[in-house]
């Protein structure tokens, strides 16, 4: 009987034994990343990865066999039995793909150990279904403790090797749980040899000699090999593709496609690393939001296409002024994002001055050239907030001031930012609540003909008295109001209630109300209009609809097709506030407005200023040669009044006629249009503002 390491040591070639421990490792570690390989895959391709894994442990366990069997030198004649070494090769894959596929779709703690211990049976059966090919010309004999023990370490190292890998979640290649497979095979085989006793007598006259043993053993490890190469060219062929195929699903979820900078994901992932490094550090950060002016009025009055080449255009500028370190981003639409780690103030002036200097980029769009500006707000970490979510709210706070001011300027945040926005959430819902309880009033303001001294019109003015704030001025709340969206709601009320108000009044008088820019985007408009007008019975010729020119460009093609609609149906449009914006005459030319309301700005300095006289002449020879009647707003004394009649005005609007008031607090129109004919001819001097109350009593 011989031992286990002399039995080694002895009785076996120990170039081809290092020759079979080399196939058996290098094979264990391609099964090891195959079975790996299925774990993460579902469906055909996992039964296809163990399928691949069961012939690559079937080839390293049989190579790993046959090359050692070839080492042992038996000193007798030797022939090997074709058939049955065959078999030794083919039948265990499928008892291989039984095990493997126990283990991986099982998936449980049992599944594990009686799959492992499948494969050690299988391994097993290789290894003495291929000793029985190994004819010798002797008597073989097996002491059956050595052959129980060959299996049992087969089974043991397997399952351990099944165990370690659970453990690690299979997650990487596991170099324990490699060893303890090849660890099962070799103790396999050569606990297996220990146990076989030859008697010798000649049963062969040509014994394959020394030479032919070595070469069939080169020969099988390089054919095993080579499956084994396949098996691991495969698995590293696909674990490429899949990388290539991650970095560019990971670069296209991290990439604005239109610009190629950084997306938001990539920039607040970016952001959330900075702030981290910056504490570690006890670094500086600033958190920079830019937004692009106009740029809807670049998409409306040239196109998207042009929208986007600005978008791209700003992005080149950014990228560069960026230095190494620095990143912008397109967070979307129009508003783009930047972060900088700075040490000293200039550091970030210099940044800050860059990031301006790429925002004034001008750009060719068919013969026009646009000059680009947008709005910096800036954030900084740690004393503005300190994680990502607060600094860029700051910052996006300050960008907001910025861009009140004028273009192209930089606000830093400040604590009072936070406060107002608060305030204006609070007033938000409060405002909501407001319309909800019906506590919203309509004031009207009278409105007359200047050459026939009759009233013509009232204009419907929003007023909310807050339950603690008292009276709040509608210059206030209507921006909050068109902010938070429920001007629709709002507007829909105070259009229903002036119309209700006007079909009650004796008179045929218009009544005139407000609509923001929110409202005109509703493609809705014109049917709440008509609606508006069937259930009250007010005639489509009494509404007047009031919209500034801003209103109007927010989105201008659809403000406009909405505005033909309501117009068609009998509506008169008054453009309010005429004279304060940029584009005052091109919106004339695109839309056949019933009024024009000449804003109070104006009135203001006619009296004292030659310039502003002239200025409202210009407008009023514009009405006339437009044939659109001018109303002048915020008439507020007889001396204005007669120079607007000199220069010839058609109407007027103002505390002259009387302030906002309560429908019940006035008084019947017809009665007073005496008054108001007694202003319109007698001596300013004479006139007591204060008791001019007129209009119906409803
Ligand atoms: P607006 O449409 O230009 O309304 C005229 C504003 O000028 C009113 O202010 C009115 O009280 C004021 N005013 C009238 N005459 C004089 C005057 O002689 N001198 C001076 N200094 N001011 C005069 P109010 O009521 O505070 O409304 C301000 C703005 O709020 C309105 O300007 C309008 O744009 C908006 N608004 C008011 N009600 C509504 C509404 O129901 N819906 C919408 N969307 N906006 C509204
Ligand atoms: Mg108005
Ligand atoms: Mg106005």
């Amino acid at each position: 009987m011989i031992e286990v390491i002399p039995c080694i040591t002895l009785e076996h070639d120990l170039r081809l034994v290092l020759l079979a421990a080399f196939i058996c490792i290098a094979g264990s570690i391609t099964f090891n990343q195959l079975t790996r390989r299925s774990r993460f895959t579902t469906g055909f391709a996992r039964a296809g990865w163990i399928g691949i894994g069961a012939i690559a442990l079937c080839t390293t366990v049989w190579c790993t066999h046959f090359i050692a069997m070839l080492s042992f030198q038996a000193h007798v004649p030797v022939v090997i039995d074709p058939v049955l070494t065959m078999a030794s090769l083919i039948a265990p894959v499928f008892g291989f793909f039984a095990a493997i596929s126990l283990v991986i779709y099982g998936r449980t703690l049992l599944a594990s150990i009686i799959g492992n211990t499948l494969l050690g049976l299988c391994m097993s059966g290789l290894h003495y279904l291929g000793m029985m090919a190994y004819r010798v010309d002797g008597i073989v004999s097996w002491d059956l403790g050595y052959v129980a023990a060959s299996i049992a370490c087969a089974c043991a190292f397997t399952i351990a090797s099944g165990l370690v890998l659970r453990r690690s979640s299979f997650e990487k290649l596991n170099l324990p749980a490699i060893g303890l497979y090849a660890l099962g095979v070799i103790s396999l085989h050569f606990t297996g040899m220990t146990g076989m006793e030859i008697t010798s007598f000649a049963i062969s006259d040509t014994p394959m000699d020394e030479a032919t043993f070595v070469a069939l053993s080169m020969a099988t490890a390089l054919a095993g090999l080579l499956v084994i190469a396949i098996g691991g060219i495969t698995f590293f062929l696909d674990a490429d593709q899949r990388k290539t195929g991650y970095e560019k699903l990971l670069q296209m979820a991290m990439t604005d496609t239109l610009t190629g900078l950084a997306n938001r994901n990539a920039y607040m992932d970016d952001l959330n690393t900075r702030i981290q490094k910056a504490e570690r550090n006890s670094a500086t950060l600033a958190v920079i939001g830019i937004d692009m002016d106009r740029f809807k009025d670049i998409n409306d009055s040239h196109g998207h296409k042009a929208g986007d080449a600005a978008l791209i255009a700003l992005a080149n500028a950014f990228q560069a002024q960026c230095h190494s370190g620095e990143i912008v981003a397109r967070l979307g639409g129009d508003e783009f994002a930047a972060t900088k780690e700075y040490s000293t103030e200039e550091e970030l002036e210099d940044f800050l001055s860059r990031l301006q200097s790429a925002l004034n980029t001008r750009l060719q769009v068919n013969e026009t050239t646009l000059h680009l500006s947008g709005s910096i707000g800036v954030a900084r970490y740690p004393e503005d907030g300190k994680d990502s979510d607060t600094l860029r709210n700051n910052a996006d706070l300050a960008m907001y001031r910025a861009k009140i001011h004028a273009s192209n300027t930089i606000c830093f945040y400040t604590a009072s930012m936070d406060e107002e926005a608060r305030q204006k959430r609070e007033l938000a819902a409060s405002l909501a609540q407001a319309l909800e309880n019906n506590e919203l009033e309509l004031y009207y303001q009278l409105q007359a003909s200047v050459k026939s001294s009759k009233i013509s019109g009232l204009e419907a003015l929003l007023r909310w008295t807050h339950p603690k704030l008292g009276p709040i001025s509608p210059s206030v709340f209507i921006p909050i109001a068109e902010e938070s969206g429920l001007i629709i709601r709002l507007g829909e009320w105070v259009l229903r209630r002036a119309c209700e108000d006007a079909a009650g009044w004796e008179s045929e008088d218009k009544v005139a109300v407000n609509m923001s820019a929110l409202q005109l985007t509703q493609v809705e408009l014109p049917r709440i209009v008509h609606q508006t007008l069937l259930e009250t019975g007010l005639p489509p010729h009494r509404l007047e609809i009031e919209l500034t020119e801003t209103a109007i460009l927010e989105d201008r093609d659809r403000s406009l097709h909405v505005l033909r609609q309501i117009k068609a149906l009998g509506v008169k449009v008054a453009l309010d506030d005429f004279g304060t914006g940029y584009s005052s005459l091109e919106i004339l030319r695109s839309f056949p407005f019933d009024k024009i309301k000449l804003d109070r700005f104006f009135m203001s300095e006619i009296e004292v200023s030659r310039e502003s006289r002239a200025l409202v002449r210009s407008v009023l020879s514009l009405g006339k040669s437009l044939s659109i009647p001018v109303l002048a707003e915020g008439v507020e004394s007889a001396a204005q009044l007669s120079i607007l009649k000199e220069e010839g005005c058609d109407e007027i609007q103002g505390f002259l006629l009387g302030r906002p008031e309560k429908l019940s607090d006035l008084i019947e129109i017809r009665s007073m249009q005496h008054g108001i004919e007694t202003l319109f001819t007698s001596d300013a001097e004479q006139r007591n503002l204060g008791t001019v109350r007129i209009v119906s009593g409803g």
